[in-house]
């Protein structure tokens, strides 16, 4: 599979995990032509946390399975932990996306008659790999699921199922996490809840996570917020954070005048 070696910063730039280039999908549809991503061009840190903001229909979550390798572009290039995935075989896609990236989504989905543990440790499983107890029990504690790894889904409130599906995310040891609205269906206090702790695991874990979410206090947890607009990342950009004392060129998210490109 195609190496590509990760740019190292200087001292302005950490290293990237996620570069695309001139990004693109287009869709026929009734006979139209639906452009839902028109010329991405975006950089992401390594250990990042990254929300993307948007109105429905401007392309998040289309960018978001681009990365995960789910859906293939029309035009234009991924890089992901130094991987080109459009010279991926169909089967180094599915190895990739097992091993490379962990995705959680809005709806849960957890199998009803398997337990809390196994639910979270069927991907590895099913990947043919050793389960690495230790670590599971580490995940738990950290999404506060100790108590519930017995459990069956049907007895878990929404919150706690949504921390199980990342807890399931985070078993493989993925290098990055991507969310597509994982607080769809929660209520705002348990939404922040979870999202609180998805951040906390991801820095113990040293995760990347770039989070599609419509909830502002949400997306202010990241480190840095993108705004996409039909299908083309927004020029005025909402950089952030508390924590980060960084100037608007080093958060830029285009290539060009950020750590995209160089
Ligand atoms: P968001 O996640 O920001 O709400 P999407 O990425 O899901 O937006 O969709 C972006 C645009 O692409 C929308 O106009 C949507 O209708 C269109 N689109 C997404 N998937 C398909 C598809 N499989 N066929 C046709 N159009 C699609
Ligand atoms: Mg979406």
């Amino acid at each position: 599979m195609p190496q590509i070696s990760r740019q190292k910063g200087d001292k302005h730039m950490d290293s990237w995990i996620v570069q695309t280039k001139g990004l693109k999908k287009y869709y026929e549809y009734g006979g139209n032509l639906v452009k839902a991503l028109d010329g991405v061009d975006f950089t992401v840190r390594e250990h990042e946390f990254l929300s993307i903001i948007g109105k429905s229909g401007s392309g998040k979550s289309t960018l978001l399975h681009m990365i995960g390798g789910l859906d293939t572009p029309t035009a234009g290039e991924i890089i992901v932990d130094g991987r080109r995935l459009m010279g991926m075989t169909k089967d180094e896609l599915t190895i990739f996306r097992r091993r490379k990236v962990g995705f959680i989504f809005q709806s849960y989905n957890l199998v009803p008659d398997l337990t809390i543990y196994e639910n979270i440790t069927l991907p590895v499983e099913l990947d043919g790999r050793h389960v690495d107890m230790q670590f599971i029990d580490e995940i738990l504690e950290v999404l506060k699921l100790t108590e519930k790894r017995n459990a069956l889904p049907g007895m878990l409130s929404g919150g706690q199922q949504q921390r199980a599906a990342i807890a399931r995310a985070l078993a493989s040891k993925p290098a990055i996490i991507l969310a597509d609205e994982p607080t769809g269906n929660l209520d705002t206090a348990s939404g922040h809840d979870v999202l609180g702790l998805l951040k906390a695991a991801a820095k113990q874990f040293q995760q990347t996570i770039i989070l599609i979410t419509h909830d502002h206090d949400i997306a202010q947890l990241a480190d840095r917020i993108v705004r996409i607009e039909d299908g083309r990342l927004a020029k005025e950009q909402i950089l952030m954070v508390q924590n980060r004392s960084s100037t608007s060129t080093d958060l830029s998210a285009s290539g060009g005048d950020g750590y995209a490109e160089k």
